[in-house]
């Protein structure tokens, strides 16, 4: 029987996916904590980015800009 092979999103690496692997789609408990420190950082990014879409001063000085 095939087993679906997938790259590791971390470090590129081909994981077969299975349940043996409690850690896929990642090839290692390294790779995914990575990840998920990632994610976790892009989650803070967002509730910034929502601020500085809220400034309509400062969207309008830089199209004045041009
Ligand atoms: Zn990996």
């Amino acid at each position: 029987m095939k087993q679906p092979v997938v790259n590791c999103p971390q470090c590129g690496k081909i994981v077969v996916w299975n349940s043996r692997n409690p850690y896929r789609p990642f090839c290692s408990e390294r790779c995914k904590l990575i990840d998920l420190g990632q994610w976790a950082a892009e989650s803070y990014r967002i509730p910034d980015d929502g601020e500085k879409e809220g400034e309509p001063a400062r969207k309008e000085r830089e199209e004045g800009a041009q």
